[in-house]
């Protein structure tokens, strides 16, 4: 999926989005995890997940969960290979229970620590897919869902989607949407920069970066909530954006010492720095960061690349490229428009070039027309959820 926006330059066309482009359509995927605590004592207890395939069978799994408390640890596991990192666990087969045909289940266990409260783990993942109780349905929206937008909007949103459905090459197979990856991640996201630029950043840039990622991306949040209410079965009102780690060239153009992030030096892809890919969540896609160091809590989502001298921008399933120029000059900016429309691509939304569904009216993923997220940028981004949300149990 690689969309980019003619600015004043050419649309550019880089290797790593290419690739995105080019990624294979995943299997259908659906699981069912019970969790049960047969046996519980001070201090421990014994724990069992019973992993049931409702989607295509399986090879090998992988299964995630994350416990409530940070008093929780896995002591001893069994029937799959066990780590644990903060509260993230996963649990990867062993060598002879990989395989799980449709409608199957099998059980892992453990022995268990804690201390305070035990409570089971609010949810799973199964090979980085969010185990809702079903195999996802993908290819309509439910029957009976609300699709309120104002009466003006209506045909030239069902313009944009039908255009979407002709020009996508896998719009429903492809599984690594930014709602993929928010729902992988359980409602918060971590980002890695690519400091695509000679120039040095201070610690001060850096938070500031830092924030006014997190205010750009809540606004396309905010345009999934009524009052404050998710739209749809729109489930996070705050999605939590963190800046894990930054890529450069020389590390001494970052001018902190401080550990608040993960540093990767001199690693160039695209003729840019790049993040550690064994932390990525582009090049691991089935969410496995064991080759992550620092584990899991440490993997990025969407990478924000930050080039010097460039005046446009490209947005796909592996983050947002802007002008570093661009986006240090409008910190503070209330609506970082370049950034907020690769977003945009992020989340599976359009581009045009070549049509205008709103003739006159402009809106922000038409390249030029809008700076700020309009009512149809608004209802796009609801068309999205309303034919995706069947993928994340809502
Ligand atoms: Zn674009």
């Amino acid at each position: 999926m690689r969309r980019c926006l003619v600015w004043a330059l050419a649309c550019l066309i880089t290797a790593f989005a290419v690739v995105g482009a080019l990624k294979p359509a995943y299997a259908t995927a659906g699981c069912r995890v019970d969790y049960a605590v047969p046996s519980s004592w001070q201090g421990g207890f014994q724990g069992s997940m019973t992993i049931t395939n409702l989607g295509d069978p399986l090879s090998s799994w992988r299964l995630g969960f994350t416990f409530p408390n940070s008093t929780q640890k896995v002591v001893q596991g069994w029937t799959g290979t066990w780590a644990q990192s903060g509260r993230a666990v996963t649990v990867t087969n062993a060598g002879y229970n990989g395989a799980v045909p449709t409608g199957s289940s099998m059980n892992v266990g453990f022995t268990g620590s804690w201390s305070g409260s035990n409570p089971a783990p609010a949810g799973f993942t199964v090979n980085g897919v969010a185990c809702v109780g079903a195999a996802p349905v993908t290819t309509s929206p439910t029957a009976g869902d609300p699709w309120n937008p104002p009466s003006s909007l209506v045909s030239p949103l069902a313009a944009v989607w039908s255009h979407e459905e002709a020009t996508y090459s896998d719009l429903f197979g492809f599984k690594n949407y930014g709602w993929d990856q928010l729902f992988a991640a359980g409602g918060q996201l971590n980002y890695c920069v690519r400091w695509d630029s000679a120039a040095h950043v201070t610690a001060a840039q850096r938070d500031a970066i830092a924030g006014a990622l997190q205010r750009q991306y809540q606004k396309w949040v905010d345009a999934l909530l009524d009052d404050g209410a998710g739209w749809n079965n729109w489930p996070y009102r705050q999605v939590p954006v963190k800046v894990v780690g930054w890529a450069v060239r020389d590390r001494a153009q970052l001018e902190w010492s401080d550990p608040a992030v993960d540093i990767y030096v001199n690693d160039i892809s695209e003729n840019a720095p790049q993040c550690g890919t064994p932390c990525g969540r582009f090049f691991h896609q089935d969410g496995d960061y064991s080759g992550c160091p620092g584990g899991a809590s440490h993997h990025y989502d969407h990478s924000l690349w930050l080039t010097a001298g460039f005046s446009g921008g490209a947005g796909g399933d592996w983050g947002q490229r802007i002008g570093s120029e661009y986006y240090l000059s409008n910190l503070n900016a209330e609506n970082i428009h370049i950034l907020l429309h690769e977003m945009g691509h992020t989340y599976g939304l359009d581009d045009f070039y070549d049509w205008d569904p709103t003739p006159g009216q402009g809106f922000l993923m038409k390249a030029g027309s809008a700076t700020a997220i309009t009512d149809f940028d608004k209802w796009m981004l609801r068309d999205w959820w309303r034919h995706l949300k069947t993928r994340y149990g809502r």
